[in-house]
This record gives structure tokens, C-alpha cells and sequence, in this order.
């Protein structure tokens, strides 16, 4: 099938699904208010997180949440005047709290997962990219032995699905970070994680080259769109319109805006996160360390050094507040010996969450033309590029040879 797609949000998600439906013959058009990669793909920690399918609603971490929400400053926080919208999300979210679940989740995660990699070279390469990936591993850090050992079923859980995990001992942790302090804790090597030296560049590439090929780019906001047999019709603030065959939704936090006016609105809130990036930070590191003590990462990127982390439920248009990026200084000054904390910037950007952890990339339950890739969560960089090639072969009706059952829009129902 071939024709004309509307690709709506330009995110590294929607960026990769226009570039593959382009490459498979298809004219496409991409829409965004903003310019590519500058919503939650923009702030992210950067890392290709093959490994991270365990859902953020593993048993035991319900536990866990009474006493970090006591902390404003904690990793986790619903802000209070927003809890009441966010029941109906929260009740679902402890519905996935059980082994059964757990396993049921972590399994579809990995059938993704185990793609990506191949996904992203492919991407990368093509884009002329390459040169922004790096390959050695990222580092896992508890700040306690009976912190990891709570956790440890997670270890044991990913490499059942194929992923590997090693426990350093004090020289090779040494001699690979030497300016971490990390006395009484431990470090796991992640081999097979890998991280981008800057995910908005990489994402406005994926977007450029498919602008460069023939794809059209409209910088403007959907507010309306009808679909049918026959076609898709989309309105824009601006008072303009599109007409096409195929529309992909693939708006980020911002999809239900678009879905309920095609289908109906699916459980999907905005998980904020926060990063300080500091573009000096008198150190170097070569891997990404990522705290599971303290729940948030460091990254080295081109333009220095990101901290990324926190999980802030709260409405869509909510006020950020960066008090949440200025504790991740403080954070990462507890590992790291010699860190600089002037000329920082700070950033806030909403993950798209689904209550299960999986995001949707799916065929619509009521039109043949209609096809959804949002609610990626913690891993959307990750799986943007998978996304987009299976979103590309959904439209064109070709053979996935992949269960997508558990991504479908109309799982929720
Ligand atoms: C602190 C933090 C750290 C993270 N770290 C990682 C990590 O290390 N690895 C990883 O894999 N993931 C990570 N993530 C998650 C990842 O960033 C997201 O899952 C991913 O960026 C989502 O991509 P997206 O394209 O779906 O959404 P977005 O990047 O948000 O793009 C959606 C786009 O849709 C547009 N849009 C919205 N409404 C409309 C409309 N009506 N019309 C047209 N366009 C519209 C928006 O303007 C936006 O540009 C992190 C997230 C955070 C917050």
C-alpha cells in the first residue's frame, strides 16, 4: 500500500516512524508545533537502555513509594492537587503490580529490546549518525550491598530474557570510573547498553533526512482531525489543513488530545523528569552511571555532563519545578570526586506513561487508516527507532513476524 501519511509529533518516535513509512515508498508529512526533538526527546539521559524491561510496577516498589512521596525532593512525586486526575492511571498502575504481570510485561519489553540495537545502527547510519553513539557499556550502581541484594532479582530476571549484567570488583570499577566513590557499594557493568552523545541532534537528523528525501515538514500544532474510509483529514491551529491516506499519532504525553477525537482516550499521563546539565564539569566520564539507589543517571554528552532522573506525576501543563534538577547536583556530587557544579542548565520534559509500562504501537480499533505510537515512558529513545520500523510495516501491511498484542491501543478497554 502506498500513499500519502500524516506523522503527528516529531519526537525521536514520530521522527523514526516518518522516516521508515518515507524509505518504504510512502510521501509522508510531519507535523509538530516545535522543531524536531525538542520535547522529551530533547532532555533525556541518552542511553540505549537494552536491558530496561523490568516495568516501574515491580512488586515491592508500592513499598517503596510512602517513604520517598514523604520527600518532596524524592525520586517520586504526585503532586497533590493533581492526584484526584490521576486515580483512574494510579488504579491500573497497581493492577500491574504482580509477579504474573511482571513477567508477562518484562517479556513483551524484550521482544522490542532485543531489535533496537539493530534499529538504531541502521537509523544512525543512514542518517550520517554513527559518530554520535558510544558503545562501552553503562555502568549500575547500588550505594549498599543489601540495597543490590533486595534488587537482585532483577539481574536475574533481565538475563533470563537475554541480557547480561557483571559485578565489578573495586579494581575494574577503579580503573573504568576512577572518579567515583562508591565505598560500601556495588557496580554492575551493563554491556549492552550503549548511549548518544546528543538524542536531539540524533532526532532532528532522523527528521532532516527524511525532509531531505522528499518528506514534507509542517511546524505547526493539530487541533482536528477526522478520519474515514476514504482519508484522513487534519486541521491545524493555523487555520490550515492536510489531507492524506494514513495518519500515524505519535504526539508523546500529548497523543490522548488526538486519539479521543479518532477513538477514545487510553491510560496515558505525563511522568515528568528533570535534568541539570553542566557544561564543565571539570571531570570526564566515559560511561553513563546510573544510581538505582538514588534513581537517576549521569551521562557524558558532547556538551557536557547531563543528570537526568526523577519521576513527578502532575498535570500536563503543570509549572516545572527545577528544585527537582538542582537535588540531582547534590546527587551526583556524592559519587563523584572533583565535580564541578557552575554553568548548569536545567530542563523538565514529560515521559509518556502508560500504567503498564508498555507503550502502544498499534493499528486503531476503529479505523484501518489510523495507527498510534506513544507512551514509550522511561525507554522512548531506546525504542524510537524499533517503533518506527514496525509502524512503517503496519501501515504498508507487510509481515511483522512479532506478537504486538501486548501493545495494542485497545488493551486497556
Ligand atoms: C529525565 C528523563 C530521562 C530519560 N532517559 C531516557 C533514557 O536514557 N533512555 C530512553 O530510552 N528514554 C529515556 N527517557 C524517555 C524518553 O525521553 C521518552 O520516552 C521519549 O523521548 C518519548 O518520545 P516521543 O517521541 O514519544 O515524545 P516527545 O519527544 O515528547 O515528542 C512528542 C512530540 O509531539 C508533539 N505534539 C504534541 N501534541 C501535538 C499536536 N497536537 N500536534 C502536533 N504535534 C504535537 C510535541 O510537540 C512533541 O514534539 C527519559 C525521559 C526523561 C524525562
Amino acid at each position: 500500500m502506498k500513499g500519502h501519511c500524516v506523522v503527528i509529533g516529531a519526537g525521536i518516535v514520530g521522527s523514526s516512524c516518518a522516516w521508515h513509512l518515507q524509505r518504504k515508498g510512502l510521501h509522508v508529512t510531519l507535523i509538530d508545533p516545535e522543531l524536531p526533538g525538542q520535547s522529551c526527546s530533547y532532555g533525556n539521559a541518552s542511553c540505549i537502555a537494552t536491558s530496561g524491561v523490568v516495568p516501574t510496577s515491580w512488586p515491592g516498589m508500592v513499598k517503596k513509594v510512602p517513604g520517598w512521596l514523604l520527600d518532596p525532593l524524592g525520586p517520586v512525586r504526585v503532586r497533590p492537587w493533581d492526584f484526584p486526575a490521576l486515580v483512574p492511571w494510579f488504579w491500573k498502575f497497581w493492577r500491574a503490580c504482580n509477579m504474573q504481570r511482571l513477567e508477562e510485561i518484562a517479556g513483551a519489553q524484550a521482544l522490542l529490546m532485543h531489535r533496537v540495537l539493530g534499529d538504531f545502527d541502521t537509523i544512525l547510519e543512514e542518517t550520517g549518525s554513527s559518530n554520535l553513539k558510544r558503545s562501552p557499556g553503562a555502568i549500575h550502581v547500588f550505594d549498599t550491598e543489601k540495597e543490590y541484594l533486595a534488587d537482585r532479582w532483577q539481574f536475574d530476571l533481565i538475563k533470563r530474557l537475554g541480557f547480561d549484567s557483571h559485578r565489578l570488583g573495586a579494581d575494574d570499577l577503579n580503573s573504568m570510573v576512577p572518579q567515583l566513590k562508591l565505598e560500601k557499594g556495588v557496580a554492575l557493568l551493563m554491556p549492552q547498553w550503549h548511549h548518544l552523545l546528543d538524542p536531539a541532534r540524533v532526532t532532528r537528523r532522523i527528521a532532516e533526512d527524511c525532509f531531505h528525501n522528499g518528506g514534507n515538514w509542517i511546524q505547526d500544532r493539530v487541533t482536528k482531525i477526522d478520519a474515514n474510509k476514504a482519508g484522513v483529514k487534519v486541521q491545524m491551529k493555523s487555520g490550515n489543513t492536510v489531507e492524506a491516506d494514513q495518519v500515524v499519532v505519535a504526539a508523546g504525553a500529548w497523543s490522548n488530545a488526538i486519539a479521543e477525537q479518532l477513538d477514545y482516550k487510553v491510560p496515558l499521563i505525563a511522568e515528568r523528569g528533570y535534568h541539570s546539565q553542566i557544561s564543565n564539569p571539570g571531570i570526564e566520564l566515559d560511561h553513563p552511571v546510573m544510581s538505582l539507589s538514588r534513581h537517576f543517571v549521569m551521562t557524558p554528552l558532547q556538551e557536557g555532563l547531563r543528570l537526568a532522573g526523577t519521576a513527578e506525576f502532575a498535570s500536563l501543563d503543570a509549572k516545572p519545578d527545577f528544585r527537582r534538577a538542582k537535588v540531582l547536583l547534590k546527587q551526583a556530587s556524592y559519587y563523584l570526586d572533583g565535580l564541578e557544579t557552575r554553568d548548569v542548565t536545567e530542563w523538565m520534559g514529560h515521559r509518556p506513561a502508560t500504567p503498564d509500562s508498555l507503550p502502544v504501537i498499534s493499528g486503531s480499533p476503529g479505523h484501518s487508516n489510523v495507527f498510534y505510537a506513544f507512551g514509550h515512558g522511561h525507554y522512548g529513545l531506546t525504542q524510537g527507532p524499533t517503533t518506527g520500523r514496525i509502524i512503517a510495516d503496519m501501515v504498508t501491511e507487510t509481515e511483522l513476524n512479532l506478537d504486538m498484542s501486548a501493545f495494542r491501543f485497545d488493551r486497556f478497554a
